[in-house]
């Protein structure tokens, strides 16, 4: 069992209270556990969002229970103009800041110097390489301040989420709490929460998408697929992650 990083994470759990915390927070709301880990961890809690549907009724809930609750984004470089849209008209509805983390440029200069502008199409290696700049990387650095961070994960995103907890450590993230309050909804709960407190979602919905991320990697979907088929379209048999929640394992699957 890994050691819990008291030192560098003055509020950090360990194993056993994580693991009796993720089995009481199964019947909890989601706002109970966002309740209970607003005041727990403070100003070293921040939500990290890319201010999708599930990540919007996560803010709305943390705001209702603490204003100054920290939200943070990644900001690939490569989103859609509705997204930044979106992200000024969520600035302003909630009158909050957004923390913005940005890939290091002399990384992103490199890598689209040696590789061009679009090479996340010509492989999975190139393509998990650019999710490691873009997105992976700045969110470990903001999380690196952090004892503890909240996701809009869910189980019925992906088969890689079928086991998500509600809390758990964070390996990838150097042990620090995760939490994924939603881990138990359903898209129809959700959207029920969207609309019964009038909270603004993405226009991208309105156009078909059933999951966003970067422009030249998300496409619309129709009716009856899987919701995440539009991300990362022309991969087959890959988990559909970018390495954020799980290690994408290209070089088992180059072949
Ligand atoms: Fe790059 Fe596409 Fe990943 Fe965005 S989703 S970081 S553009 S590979």
């Amino acid at each position: 069992m890994a050691e819990p990083l008291i030192l560098d994470h003055p509020t950090a759990l360990d194993d056993l209270e994580i693991a009796s915390l993720a089995a009481s927070f199964e019947r909890r709301s989601p706002q109970d556990v966002l309740r209970w880990a607003i005041d727990r961890f403070g100003s070293r809690l921040a939500l990290a969002t890319s201010f999708q549907a599930d990540g919007m009724a996560l803010l709305d809930m943390a705001h209702r229970i603490d204003p100054g609750v920290r939200v943070l984004t990644v900001d690939s470089g490569r989103l859609r103009q509705e997204t930044y849209d979106f992200i000024d008209q969520i600035r302003e509805h909630y009158a909050i800041p957004i923390e913005v983390y940005s890939p290091q440029a002399t990384d992103l200069e490199a890598f689209v110097g040696e590789h061009g502008p679009n090479p996340f199409y010509r492989s999975l290696e190139l393509r998990v390489r650019c999710c490691e700049i873009r997105k992976v990387s700045p969110l470990t650095r903001a999380l690196s301040g952090l004892d503890a961070w909240i996701s809009g994960q869910r189980r019925d995103h992906t088969a890689s989420r079928q086991g998500i907890r509600v809390v758990e450590r964070d390996d990838l993230h150097g042990g620090i709490v995760k939490l994924n309050p939603l881990a138990a909804w359903t898209d129809e709960q959700v959207w029920a929460y969207l609309r019964a407190h009038d909270v603004p979602h993405n226009p991208l919905y309105d156009h078909g998408f059933t999951s966003i991320g970067c422009a030249p990697c998300t496409r619309p979907t129709a009716p009856g697929d899987d919701p995440r088929a539009g991300r990362w379209w022309w991969e087959q048999h890959t988990t559909k992650e970018c390495g954020i929640h799980c290690r994408v394992d290209w070089s088992a699957l180059r072949a």
